[in-house]
Formats: C-alpha cells, sequence, structure tokens
C-alpha cells in the first residue's frame, strides 16, 4: 500500500532528527505541515515566506536527500506558504506554493493590490531637505552605536526576528520580509534590534540613506510640516529615505491624518523596492485604531516577534553588559538577577546597573544580599513578578535537585513532588494560565496542574513535614 503524506513525511522527520540539533529540529522542521501527495510531489505547508527562504538556504541538501530517500529520485517537494500569518487556517486564501530551488516562482500575492498615490504631490516643490545640485540627502539617521548586532545575544525568544533582521540588512528592500515588522511587550529588544539591523545596513552600504524615528517624531514633524505649510516637503523627504525604521507604530493609533500620510510615505517606498522596518507592541492583526489599508500593508513582509528571554538569555545578556561596561560581578548575584527579573530586559539591565551603583558609592562588596536589596527596591517599583522559572529555581534548590529535572518525564516520587510544589506556588504567586504553568513544567496540561495544586492542599492538610516543606518554600519565594 502507498504511504500517505503524513506517513512519508514522518519518515522524512526521522532522519532529519537525527541530522541536526534538537533546537534546529524544534524550530525549523516542527512547524513545518504535510499537506498531501500526489504524484510523488509531497506538499508541504510552511508558516511564512521567511520561513521557505531559510529551509532553502540552511536544509536544501538535507531535504533532497530524505525526499529522495522517500519517494526514489523522481520525488519532489513543494512548499504551501501561508502569507498572512494565519497559519493554521486551512481556508487561507493565501496559500502558494513553489517547487523547491526556484525562489524566483514566488510571488506575494497580496502585493499587486492597488497602490493609490494620489496625495496632493506635485515634482516642482523645492525640497529643504535635498542640497541643492546633489542626488543624496542630508540626513542624520539617528542610530546609537551601541544598539548594534554584537550587542544583542541571540536566543530562542529573538532567534526569527534577529535572523529576519540580519537578513534584511544584507539585503535592503530586496528580501521578501518588507515590510518587516517586529512586535512584542515593551523592553524586550525591538528598538535595540531596528537600530542594529540600520547600523548594518550603514556598514554595508555606506551610500544608502537609513532613518530611524520614532512614531512620536514622525508624528510632530508632520504636525509641523502642516502648521508651516510645507506638508508636500514632509511628504518628499520621507520618500528619498531607502531604509525607514519608524519605531512604535501604535502610537499612530486613532491619528488618522498622521496614518494616512504615513500611508502614502509606505507605498511610496515599498514600490520602489525601499526597505520599511516597523516595530509595534502588538501583531498587525490585534493593533487598534489602526486603518484597515495600513494593517494589511503590514501584513505584506514578515512579522516576527520578541518573547520573554530565557534564563540562559538572561544570563548572556547580563554578561555581555558587564562585559561592554569592564566590570565584574559574582557568578550566584548574576545567576540570582537572570532569576529574579525573567519579563523585562530593561528591568534587568536598571537592576544591574543600581547593584553596581551602590556598590561603588557605598563601597559594599557585591553579593546576594545587596543583589536581594536592590532588586527589592528596584523591582518593587515596576511590579514585581515572580516568575516561574524563579519558583522552579527555588523549588529545586531546596530539595537539591537539578532544575532540569522539573521538565523530564520522570515519575520519581521526590520529582514529581518537586514538580507538584512548583505548579502550587507557580498558581499561586504568578499570573499564568494553569495550561502555560503546565507547558512550563515539564509539558503537562492544565488538568494535571490543577490536580498537582489539590495534592498539595490535600498533603499540607495530612502531612506535618510536608506542611513545613510548603512554609519554608513560601519564604524562600517572597524574600
Ligand atoms: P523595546 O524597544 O522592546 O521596549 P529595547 O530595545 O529598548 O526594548 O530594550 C531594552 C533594553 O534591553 C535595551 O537596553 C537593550 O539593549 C536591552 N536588550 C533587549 N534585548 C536584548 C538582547 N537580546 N541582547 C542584549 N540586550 C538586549
Ligand atoms: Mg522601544
Amino acid at each position: 500500500m502507498e504511504n500517505t503524506h503524513s506517513e512519508v513525511w514522518e519518515n522524512c522527520l526521522r532522519i532529519i532528527r537525527d541530522n541536526i540539533s534538537y533546537q534546529k529540529f524544534k524550530t525549523w522542521f516542527e512547524p513545518i505541515k504535510p499537506v498531501k501527495l500526489e504524484d510523488n510531489v509531497l506538499t508541504i505547508q510552511v508558516p511564512s515566506q521567511f520561513f521557505y527562504e531559510w529551509l532553502e538556504e540552511h536544509y536544501i541538501t538535507l531535504l533532497k536527500k530524505t525526499i529522495k530517500n522517500e519517494l526514489g529520485s523522481n520525488g519532489r517537494l513543494e512548499y504551501s506558504i501561508v502569507m498572512d500569518g494565519s497559519y493554521d487556517n486551512a481556508n487561507d486564501p493565501y496559500t502558494v506554493t513553489a517547487p523547491t530551488g526556484n525562489k524566483k516562482a514566488l510571488k506575494n500575492p497580496d502585493v499587486s493590490m492597488p497602490i493609490d498615490l494620489n496625495q496632493g504631490k506635485s515634482k516642482e516643490i523645492p525640497n529643504p531637505f535635498i542640497i541643492p545640485g546633489l542626488k543624496k540627502i542630508n540626513v542624520q539617521s539617528q542610530l546609537i552605536e551601541n544598539y548594534s548586532f554584537d550587542n544583542f545575544v541571540e536566543g530562542d525568544c529573538n532567534r526569527l526576528a534577529r535572523s529576519a533582521g540580519y537578513a534584511v540588512a544584507q539585503n535592503p528592500g530586496k528580501t521578501a520580509f518588507n515590510p518587516l515588522f517586529i512586535y512584542s511587550a515593551t523592553g524586550l529588544g525591538k528598538t535595540h534590534l531596528v537600530h542594529a539591523i540600520g547600523i548594518e545596513v550603514k556598514n554595508n552600504f555606506p551610500d544608502k540613506t537609513v532613518l530611524y524615528v520614532t512614531t512620536e517624531q514622525f508624528m510632530h514633524q508632520f504636525v509641523d510640516a502642516v502648521r508651516n505649510n510645507n506638508h508636500n516637503d514632509f511628504i518628499h523627504f520621507y520618500q528619498m529615505i531607502d531604509v525607514l525604521i519608524i519605531d512604535d507604530i501604535h502610537g499612530l493609533a486613532g491619528k488618522e491624518k498622521t496614518q494616512n500620510v504615513f500611508f502614502h510615505i509606505f507605498n511610496h517606498l515599498h514600490q520602489k523596492g525601499k526597505q520599511l522596518i516597523i516595530t509595534s507592541d502588538k501583531p498587525p492583526v490585534e493593533l487598534k485604531g489602526m486603518e484597515q489599508r495600513l494593517l494589511s500593508r503590514f501584513k505584506w513582509g514578515l512579522a516576527a516577534d520578541l518573547q520573554i528571554p530565557d534564563f540562559d538569555t538572561r544570563m548572556g545578556i547580563i554578561k555581555k553588559k558587564l562585559y561592554n561596561d569592564g566590570v565584574e560581578m559574582p557568578a550566584d548575584v548574576i545567576e540570582y538577577l537572570a532569576y529574579s527579573i525573567s519579563t523585562n530586559v530593561r528591568e534587568l539591565e536598571g537592576a544591574m546597573v543600581s547593584i553596581l551603583a551602590q556598590s561603588t558609592l557605598n563601597k559594599k562588596a557585591i553579593n546576594l544580599d545587596l543583589a536581594r536589596q536592590m532588586i527589592d527596591k528596584f523591582v518593587k517599583n515596576t511590579s514585581k513578578e515572580i516568575s516561574i522559572d524563579f519558583i522552579q529555581k527555588i523549588v529545586c534548590d531546596y530539595f537539591n535537585l537539578p532544575v532540569d529535572m522539573i521538565n523530564s518525564k520522570t515519575r520519581k516520587r521526590e520529582i514529581v513532588q518537586a514538580r507538584q510544589l512548583a505548579m502550587f506556588f507557580a498558581k499561586k504567586h504568578t499570573k499564568s494560565s494553569l495550561a502555560t504553568i503546565g507547558l512550563h513544567c515539564g509539558n503537562k496540561d492544565h488538568a494535571t496542574v490543577l490536580h498537582a495544586c489539590r495534592t498539595v492542599i490535600n498533603l499540607i492538610e495530612t502531612d506535618k513535614q510536608f506542611r513545613n516543606y510548603v512554609e519554608d518554600l513560601e519564604k524562600k519565594i517572597k524574600i
């Protein structure tokens, strides 16, 4: 009997899994869905154009080999690409297919939308931003040197956005990621990353005009331009940029006139093959108060998010910063910092700076005590959040278990108990849902977490020693 598409893909995955690291497998192969198998052509669905290009660039040899292995020498692979990010939507109208090795066959189907540039545009109007006789315009890029790729620590939390940004910087306007739309909660590195892209473009192409502006600045400039009656100059100025980086676009919510003008600038630049890089606190679909036609353009390229960095990345960020500043901190203090502040890199840096400042000003040694005091002080002001990671660390340290064990499959009694306690405290002290807690404690479902909480409550009532554990732990978690 013939194998189905799922079976064929499963077999391919088995080979692929043995040939690349687990992390890469998880990032680049788990999200793929086999769709169909017809005439020896296996179609797989990938979440984005970027994803497709990445596979073609990095895994084409491996993919070819496995397909040949499974389907024989005339076996072929086709990609089905979900263009608007609604990956799970089976009725997605923007699914296109392309044979492997033929990148050019791909075109974003949404790009052919009519672009209207009817804004009172007159070529004769002189532009005060242009130096007469010169083609080049005098633009201060407003890039912050420190916010470079070198200083941006890579982790699973930012891998997609970072590599897309890097790709854009090698080839501005020429990749499928136009616009490149980067979104995340505050303090997770959006501004840093877009500066890094701008700096890298400048390094690669010194002649290109790069401009970083905040949405706030853009709005002010626009209001001034209208007031001073040089609205067209404003538009022309922006239309001459090669790489336009606009930060915190959510600030345009409800500002119809500025949205309108940005829409025209966007169209002009995009049509001319110039690069747009946009950041926001939400993905395009969730942005409120924004014109539909603008939102639809934000979806043309790639929308990539920055997530909360995992423990190792947080350690990496602290170490990099210390190294750059030429200062040292004991390893246990660094660890403590990385465990205690997990949801915001800006806060992490803030706490670090205040520990260093305290130690210099008051000639105190940097040790755990000082770190605890400072974090208490620092994080109190900014709503201290106890993280699941932190709870796991406290519980495991208490029972002398390696933290990894909580995430393992093992059913050893002491580990099950530690896992249940971590779940119980996570429910009590964090705002995370049962499902999220489960996910972070050994990939369990919400029912398991609920069961764990009940078990802990029962044991507190019936087992004196257990109650002591819980009380001790409670104190440690709340230091
Ligand atoms: P956002 O714009 O998302 O609010 P920022 O880009 O301002 O966040 O980042 C806040 C701080 O955290 C900055 O000082 C930035 O350098 C730092 N930061 C964030 N992510 C990273 C990272 N991956 N590596 C190094 N520093 C980072
Ligand atoms: Mg920012």
